[in-house]
């Protein structure tokens, strides 16, 4: 296995996680239990680039198929992130209607959507068709294809490039980090800015966030590593801010290795030099990851089976991708996690992949309030915890599994 980014051979291990269904591969009711396919998920370090990264994994066609169904807007969270990000960047860059913003997997058009409203010349380019549609029903233009730099250059040629190229929650989900990370740097104007975010690895490994490890996220990215993809590409990082979002990511401003020439702030020195203090570039920091998602599987099981033997129901909330790695890990099935429920009607009636836990609407938590919740995407725990006092569910005590098994 050769790196992603430098080409260096990969070995040193971070997570093995066995062999995973794909994590967003909900399947249908009357489809023969274990039919789905599964494919190893192990992630590597290179030590020349240190970047995380997946082993091989299957295309991305069966990655991101056309009903895929995953659709940011239905989180609160992100929907008040989406928000924020666009203000910030429109004071930022002094966006108008002048300008254009076009966004790297647009998913549902929710974040997109800021922009437009204020008049700004839009463009989103998103491969799966269901939140390709989603968007298009918001009256967002939407590119249906996967981003590369040949895309890129057709994008340039023909409407012109782009003063704010978002690209936030994709560069690790695409095989080839660099050809995509060029693709941006071709479809940028003069003084054009190019945000990424991405969760931060160090919040991975520091955090035991294993359960963010799925085959659609292929690299995990520090700052050290992803400032070598970056430069790779033409492009430099002259910004950058951490955020609370997705367990602890970051958002980097960058501009063409050829641009204007911005000033680079200190955040990215600090952030450097507090990797290196953290070893981000040492071998031994990588092999705390293992052993963290072990204990996390004993916790849960344990949780799991003294709430049965009580006669306690546990319930689950959020049918996300982390919680398919999380429920397969741990080899959780219907006797301990009956249901889970989720708000996105695309994903009620089907199935868990592997696990084969039914998808429910949340209104199972006012009919038969189970005694436990337990909160898959445990970023939205606070959102969850006011949902249930909203709606009169203060009796169900919400759960999450990581770093620990947290109950109330
Ligand atoms: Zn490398």
């Amino acid at each position: 296995m050769n790196c992603r980014s430098c080409g260096a051979p990969v070995s040193l291990p971070l997570l093995d996680l066995g062999t995973m269904p794909l994590a967003n591969g909900l399947v249908d009711a009357d489809v023969a239990p274990g039919t789905e396919p599964r494919y190893p998920l192990c992630v590597r370090v290179c030590t020349r680039c240190w970047l995380a990264q997946t082993d091989g994994g299957p295309a991305p066609e069966l990655l991101f198929p056309a009903n895929y169904p995953y659709l940011s807007g239905y989180s609160v969270t992100w929907r008040e992130h989406a928000r924020r990000y666009a203000h910030q960047m429109i004071a930022r860059l002094g966006l108008g209607p002048s300008h254009r913003v076009i966004e790297l997997a647009t998913n549902d058009g929710s974040l997109l959507a800021e922009f437009a409203v204020r008049g700004i010349q839009c463009l989103g380019v998103e491969p799966a068709f269901v939140p390709a549609q989603a968007a298009r029903e918001r009256g967002l233009p939407i590119v249906e294809a996967f981003f590369g730099p040949d895309l890129a250059v057709a994008l340039r040629d023909g409407d012109g490039g782009a003063d704010l190229v978002v690209a936030n929650n994709v560069l690790g989900h695409v095989p080839d980090p660099v050809g995509f990370a060029r693709g941006v740097a071709i479809l940028l104007r003069d003084h054009g800015v190019a945000t990424f975010e991405f969760p931060a690895l160090q919040c991975l490994v520091d955090g035991q966030q294993f359960d963010t490890v799925y085959h659609e996220h292929h690299s995990y990215f520090s700052l050290i590593s992803v400032t070598h993809v970056l430069s790779q590409a033409g492009l430099r990082v002259f910004d950058l801010e951490r955020l609370s979002v997705h367990g602890g990511s970051l958002r980097l401003y960058t501009e063409r290795q050829s641009g204007p020439g911005r000033s680079v702030a200190s955040a990215v020195a600090d952030l450097l030099d507090c990797e290196q203090a953290a070893g981000v570039a040492s071998p031994d920091w990588y092999g705390r990851l293992q052993p963290a998602a072990d204990r996390v599987r004993r916790e849960l099981l344990a949780f799991l089976h003294q709430a049965r033997a009580r006669g306690q129901v546990v319930g689950g909330y959020g049918a996300a991708a982390k919680g398919t790695t999380l429920l397969n890990w741990a080899g959780v099935g219907v006797g301990l996690l009956p249901w889970v429920v989720d708000r996105n009607p695309v994903k009620q009636g089907r199935l868990l992949p592997g696990c084969r836990i039914p998808v429910v609407a949340e209104q199972v938590l006012a009919d038969a309030p189970p005694e436990y919740l337990l909160v898959l995407p445990w970023n939205l725990r606070r959102e969850v915890i006011e949902q249930l006092a909203r709606g009169g569910l203060t009796t169900i005590l919400p759960v999450t599994a990581i770093p620990e098994v947290t109950i109330g």
